[in-house]
């Protein structure tokens, strides 16, 4: 590789959708075909704004409240899973309900309820609003408390006569969870709980980003602000020492970043489609001189998940 005009990209593997997100994706595209259009969806069914904008030209209304949708119509609940309380409400409204939580937060909805009936005060370790940790506080009716960082787990206040348990939202970095995870255990030496509930999804994705990392000098992670698991993919990239830049798609490179730099890497969240990649690739081919395109050898996943279908 000559230094100006020799560029290496190469793909992370995997990367980009993940079984739950195709799951969620497909689930709309089959109600679309068996009830007709419009079906409604209640929040973005996966964070990308690509997604979103081409279920809505299939004809996917996205709302924000259950009361925006007309009584009987279908209402498909998102990847990211929601409360008991939506569910009833959804009911009390008449709506048929598609449930397109994904299988392994529907397993976390799980730990929790047993938890609860086990008589435990309940850490969530995850992100504050985020609809995933929502819809899983949502789960049991009390005795649930959200615990982002290890600052907020030192001020954590818990009645002291019950026993304590955590899980962990889906999509967040090992790193993150053991730094929270190491005030806990101090607080609370007989703390119940999984290793984390890290998917198999986003640990391949950030191992695959870990590996990219020693193959470029900056990282480009497909993916949309909103979205937890592309977040954490380009913080791991930093971690690593390179720069990394999350981008929605091609339109958002910069070439500047490549002054100087002949190593680029290439990542997609889990709710990237690899088109997006592809148009990535695209635009380096056109403005990049002489490129190398090589795909690293990574996770083979072969879990996949059937759409989901009307639940009442
Ligand atoms: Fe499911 Fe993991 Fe994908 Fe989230 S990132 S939808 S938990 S497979």
């Amino acid at each position: 590789m000559t230094n100006q005009s020799k560029y290496l990209i190469t793909l992370a593997s995997p990367r980009g959708f993940c079984a739950g997100v195709e799951r969620a994706i497909q689930t709309v595209k089959v109600a679309l075909k068996e009830h007709g259009s419009p079906v409604y969806v209640l929040h973005e069914i996966v964070h990308n704004k690509h997604v979103i904008a081409d279920l809505q030209s299939g004809g996917a209304v996205f709302v924000e409240s259950l009361e925006q949708i007309p009584k009987g119509e279908v209402c498909i609940f998102s990847a990211h899973g929601i409360s008991v309380a939506t569910e009833k409400r959804a009911a009390d409204y008449g709506l048929k309900t598609i449930d397109a939580t994904c299988p392994l937060v529907s397993s976390v909805h799980r730990m929790v309820e047993k938890y609860h009936d086990d008589g435990c005060n309940i850490i969530i370790i995850g992100h504050h609003k985020h609809p995933e940790v929502e819809g899983t506080a949502g789960r049991v009716p009390d005795s649930v408390f959200i615990v982002s960082s290890p600052e907020e787990a030192k001020r954590l206040q818990l009645p002291d006569y019950k026993d304590v348990a955590f899980v962990t939202q889906t999509t967040l970095a090992k790193n993150d969870i053991e730094q929270v995870l190491t005030v806990l255990q101090r607080r609370f030496p007989n703390l119940k709980g999984p290793k984390s509930n890290i998917c198999f999804a986003t640990q391949n994705r950030q191992n695959a980003a870990r590996d990219l990392a020693k193959k470029a000098t900056v990282i480009l992670v497909v993916g949309s602000k909103n979205s937890s698991n592309s977040n954490r993919l380009k913080e791991v990239g930093i971690e690593c020492g390179v720069q990394a830049y999350l981008i929605d798609d091609f339109k958002d490179i910069d070439s500047t970043w490549f002054e100087n730099v002949h190593k680029i890497g290439v990542t997609a969240g889990a709710s990237a489609p690899e088109s997006l990649v592809e148009g990535v690739v695209s635009w380096m081919v056109k403005n990049l001189i002489n490129c190398k395109i090589v795909e690293m050898d990574g996770a083979v996943e072969e879990i996949h998940f059937k759409p989901a279908t009307i639940t009442n």
